[in-house]
């Protein structure tokens, strides 16, 4: 899958969300993506500290590496969310950043 596959699907489930919990505009979607991914970050950050046996035992009892990564995909999903409702061009950015990284600890003359 490509990053541009993931923002087409996201795309299809964010006209699903939008159609079926309808918000008044713009501001109010844009609060309540990046609203969700702090709820999902903090699930994430849960399943983080079950994973090094630092929550009480009945979640540690119940941790699953699954767990983690459905977390970590609900993340990236309602990041991806937040970035359809803005219009934040993806593929893009994300190119820009990994080539700004790259110069910034000079990678580029290692490949
Ligand atoms: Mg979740």
């Amino acid at each position: 899958m490509t990053i541009k596959d993931l923002v087409t699907q996201y795309e299809s489930i964010s006209s699903f969300l939008n159609d079926r919990w309808p918000l008044k505009n713009h501001e109010q979607r844009t609060f309540a993506r990046t609203m969700k991914i702090m709820e999902e970050l903090g699930e994430l950050s849960d399943e983080i500290l079950t994973s090094m046996n630092l929550q009480r035992n009945t979640k540690i009892e119940k941790f699953s590496r699954e767990n983690v990564e459905d977390e970590f995909a609900d993340v990236l999903g309602s990041l991806i969310l937040l970035g359809i409702e803005l219009d934040i061009d993806v593929e893009q950015v994300m190119q820009k950043k990994i080539d700004f990284t790259r110069k910034r600890f000079d990678m580029d003359l290692k490949e």
